[in-house]
C-alpha cells in the first residue's frame, strides 16, 4: 500500500504515544541545481524541492518533557527535558530537532518550560546531498509553528527558515548557507527556487516545458566520509579577507569580478586561487543559466550544468571519481541536457536535467557501467520540481 510520510508519521505518533497528534508538517528534500558553494559566499543559488521528504507529527506538552522517535533512526522513544537537554547524551540526529526547539525557546515562541512529543517518518535518503537535515529541521519547525497557532502566534515561513538555518549552524555546528532551508520551505511545483544569498530574497522561475530531473545516488554517502565542507568554508573566508585588504568595500566573494582575481589573486596560494576562481565564475554561470531558462534555451542551461561540474571537479575539488563517472556517462545519453554533482560534494548525488527523450534504458545503462567499475549500483529515480513545506492540523 502506498502511504505518505505524513500519514506514516501520524500513525507512528499514535502507536508510540497512544494519542492522536494534533498537528503535522511535511518538508521535502532538495536538489541544488546550480550555484555550488556560492550560498555562503553571498552568491545566487538555484534549487528545487523534490518528491521525497520528511514528516513530523507533533503535540506540545506543558510538563517540559521532550519525547522523540524516528522511524528511520530510532524506533525507541528517546526522552529528555526542556531544561536539561543540552547536557543529555542523545544520538546525534536529535541535534537537528533539539536545535529547532532551542531556537523556538530562545526566540520566545515557545515557553521556556514547554515540551513536546514528536514522531518522524521519512522517504528521503540520508547524507546524499538531498538535504535531509534541512527537511528534518523545517518539518519540525512547521509542526511546532502549527501547534503554536493555538496560542495565537502566527510564525511566517521566513521566520521558520531563519530558525531552522540557525539551528543547523549553531546547534549542530554545520556552517551551511541558506540554500537548503530556503528551497525546502519555498519549493514550488514545476519551478526552480532562486536564492540571492546576499539579501536572503528568493524568486521562482519555471522549468523549461517538458523538462524534469533524473537523480543518481552514488554509493558514497557524504555523511560517512570526513567531509571537508568546513575546510572549504574557511578557505573562502580567507580569500575574502585577503581580497578585502586590496579591494575596499567588497563583502561577498561571489560578487567579486573575475578581473579582481586576475589583478589581486597573485597574493593567494594556488589552492585558494582555485577556490576563488570556482566561486566567482560559478556566480556568473548562475546568471547565464537563468538567462538561458528565461529564453527557454535548455541546451545552454544544460551546458552551464556541465561546466559547473567541471569547475567543482578541478577548481573546488569537491567531486569524487564516482560522481565524475556518472556525469561523464550521463552527458552522452539521449535526452540529457546537462548533469552535475548536486549539493556539498564528496559523494552524494548527481542530477541530470532531462527532456522526454531520456529513457529508463539509458538510465539503466549508466547504472550498469557504474556498477562494473565500482561494484555497487547507483539508485536512480526521476523527480519533478515540487512544492515545499506544508503544515496542517491532523
Ligand atoms: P543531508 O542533509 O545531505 O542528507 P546531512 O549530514 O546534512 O546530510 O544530514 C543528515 C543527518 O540528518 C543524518 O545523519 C541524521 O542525523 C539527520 N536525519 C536525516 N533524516 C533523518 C530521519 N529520518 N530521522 C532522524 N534523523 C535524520
Ligand atoms: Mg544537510
Amino acid at each position: 500500500m502506498n502511504t505518505t510520510p505524513a500519514a506514516d508519521a501520524r500513525s507512528l505518533f499514535a502507536s508510540a504515544f497512544d494519542a492522536t497528534s494534533p498537528v503535522w508538517a511535511y518538508a521535502p528534500g532538495r536538489i541544488e541545481v546550480i550555484g555550488n558553494h556560492t550560498d555562503y559566499n553571498g552568491g545566487t543559488v538555484v534549487g528545487a524541492a523534490i518528491d521525497r521528504g520528511i514528516a513530523v507529527a507533533a503535540a506540545l506538552r506543558e510538563d517540559g518533557r521532550i519525547r522523540l522517535l524516528s522511524r528511520e533512526a530510532s524506533s525507541a522513544i528517546l526522552e529528555t527535558a526542556a531544561d536539561t537537554y543540552q547536557e543529555a547524551v542523545l544520538p546525534s540526529w536529535t541535534a537537528y530537532v533539539l536545535g529547532v526547539i532551542d531556537e523556538f525557546r530562545m526566540r520566545g515562541w515557545m515557553d521556556a518550560g514547554a515540551g513536546c512529543d514528536l514522531a518522524i517518518a521519512s522517504t528521503l535518503p540520508v547524507g546524499t546531498g538531498l538535504s535531509s537535515s534541512a527537511a528534518l529541521e523545517l518539518a519540525t519547525a512547521g509542526a511546532l509553528a502549527e501547534a503554536l497557532r493555538d496560542d495565537g502566534q502566527t510564525l511566517g515561513t521566513a521566520l521558520l527558515i531563519e530558525a531552522a538555518h540557525r539551528a543547523e549552524n549553531r546547534y549542530v555546528g554545520m556552517p551551511c548557507g541558506l540554500l537548503d532551508q530556503t528551497v525546502v520551505a519555498r519549493g514550488k511545483e514545476g519551478h526552480l527556487v532562486v536564492l540571492d544569498a546576499a539579501t536572503s530574497r528568493h524568486t521562482v522561475i519555471p522549468l523549461p516545458q517538458g523538462h524534469g530531473f533524473a537523480l543518481f545516488r552514488s554509493h558514497i554517502s557524504h555523511a560517512l566520509v570526513d567531509s571537508p565542507y568546513e575546510t572549504r568554508h574557511r578557505e573562502c573566508r580567507e580569500v575574502l579577507m585577503a581580497l578585502e585588504r586590496m579591494i575596499p568595500g567588497i563583502r561577498h566573494l561571489a560578487r567579486c569580478h573575475p578581473a579582481d582575481l586576475d589583478a589581486y589573486g597573485v597574493t593567494l596560494s594556488d589552492a585558494l586561487a582555485r577556490r576563488a576562481s570556482h566561486v566567482i565564475h560559478e556566480q556568473r554561470r548562475v546568471g547565464r543559466f537563468l538567462r538561458a531558462l528565461a529564453q527557454q534555451d535548455a541546451i545552454d542551461a544544460g551546458q552551464c550544468l556541465l561546466q559547473s561540474h567541471e569547475s567543482s571537479k578541478s577548481l573546488f575539488e569537491n567531486s569524487t571519481p564516482e560522481l565524475d563517472m556518472l556525469v561523464g556517462l550521463l552527458k552522452t545519453q539521449d535526452g540529457v541536457r546537462g548533469a552535475r554533482l548536486s549539493g556539498g560534494g564528496w559523494g552524494g548525488s548527481v542530477l541530470a536535467l532531462v527532456d522526454p527523450m531520456f529513457s529508463d534504458t539509458s538510465a539503466e545503462r549508466v547504472c550498469d557501467a557504474y556498477q562494473e567499475l565500482f561494484e555497487a549500483r547507483p539508485h536512480w529515480w526521476r523527480t519533478r520540481a515540487c512544492d515545499g513545506m506544508v503544515h496542517a492540523r491532523s
